[in-house]
């Protein structure tokens, strides 16, 4: 997609945020336990290298990834530390993934077979996390006995798979409920005494078990949204260090008028003033993520609260302005506004969503700007 580099809309992330909160949860964790990074989807929509190595400035041990081309693109963007895809990949790419060095999750005996095949033919190895399904229903080995059979299978063909890790994945980590989360722990466990030989790698914690369940297992944490800022309950739990958002979306009026009572606005003409009104142009709309169903919430123009008004168009809106503003000033839609705040839960309570859906939309078209 093109990046509108020209235009008066940006993503504005902070690099320093990202790293505040990196280094908090580093501070939190005990002796031997590492951090990865996890920057799939574009870091969550905030630019996956840029934010990668932040991370690793604020000690950031890898990183994870959901997809094999976010690890060839950490790599070559010269990154050499571990990186782990979270996600199921074709068997078929195995060698592929061997020759990047990148770690992958496998949850099926038919994967190593196939992979194991392959990777001789190269005379290349394969380093494995092996996911167990504890509960979330996802992916992963779900009982003892595949789990034995897949453990055996690396044994007996060590030249081409490594086991570097086991891992699992909660479901409710960020409820105030803790019962699930502790029959999956259970799980692990039972599911974990299968192995003889520890791996280096054993994990369970995302950022909400890293926050609200500090007595994880293992010597992993998988951070993902607390590393942007924001709570990964949303506004469930309020009890959080403090996490700094990273992004803030801001754009600009490009146009705006004084249309007469009686004027209606946008596709549809769902808006129709009431009286004599200030509107103004914002050149951001549902091509950059900016939801059509946005309409009727409330952008930040100078310190001021203003509804948008008629629907959200591919590449732009309107707002209902409190008087006339000049061509240029600042619209915050995510972020500070002269002490004002909107803050991307507002955005995704208002969507009837969560905010990682509403950070992953942001699309490409949005430039990031790194401060
Ligand atoms: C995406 C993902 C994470 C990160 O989750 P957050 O809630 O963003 O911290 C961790 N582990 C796995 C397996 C994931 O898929």
């Amino acid at each position: 997609m093109v990046i509108g580099r020209h235009r008066n809309t940006r993503a504005i992330i902070s690099l320093e945020a990202i790293k505040h909160n990196v280094a908090t949860q580093i501070s939190k964790l005990k002796d031997g336990q590492s951090l990865f990074a996890v920057v799939k989807a574009n870091a969550y929509g905030h630019g996956m290298i840029p934010v990668a190595k932040a991370a690793k400035e604020a000690g950031a041990n890898g990183f994870c990834v959901a997809i094999i081309d976010e690890g060839i693109a950490l790599r070559e963007s010269g990154i050499k530390d571990p990186i782990l895809i979270l996600g199921v990949n074709p068997a078929s790419e195995a060698v592929c993934m061997a020759k990047h060095d990148l770690s992958v999750a496998v949850g099926t005996l038919e994967f190593l077979t196939e992979a194991q095949k392959l990777l001789q033919e190269e005379k290349q190895s394969l380093k494995i996390h092996l996911a167990l399904d504890t509960g979330m229903g996802r992916i992963g080995f779900r009982n003892t006995e595949d789990l034995k059979e897949a453990v055996d299978f690396i044994e007996k063909h060590s030249d081409q798979l490594k086991c570097e890790g086991v891992f699992t994945h909660f479901s409710t980590a960020d409820s105030k409920d803790p019962a699930y989360f502790e029959k999956q722990s259970q799980k692990f466990d039972e599911l974990v005494g299968v192995l003889k030989k520890k791996p280096k790698y054993i994990h369970q914690a995302n950022s909400a078990t890293a926050l609200w369940h500090p007595n994880f297992e293992g010597n992993l944490v998988r951070m993902g949204i607390s590393m942007y800022g924001l709570n990964p309950s949303g506004d469930v739990i309020d009890e959080t260090w403090n996490l700094e958002p990273a992004l803030s979306l801001e754009s600009e009026l490009v146009a705006v008028k004084e249309v007469e009572a009686g004027s209606s606005i946008g596709y549809g003409a769902t808006y129709t003033s009431s009286q004599s009104e200030w509107i103004g142009t914002v050149p951001i709309g549902y091509a950059d993520g900016w939801l059509r169903r946005m309409q009727g919430f409330k952008v930040l123009i100078d310190g001021q609260y203003c509804e948008i008004v008629g629907r959200v168009c591919m590449d732009q809106f309107m707002v209902r302005l409190p008087k006339k503003y000049d061509l240029g000033t600042k619209v915050t839609l995510i972020g500070e506004n002269n002490g004002k705040v909107i803050t991307a839960q507002d955005v995704a309570n208002y969507a009837d969503t969560i905010h990682y859906e509403i950070m992953c939309n942001i699309t490409e078209r949005v430039p990031r700007i790194y401060k």
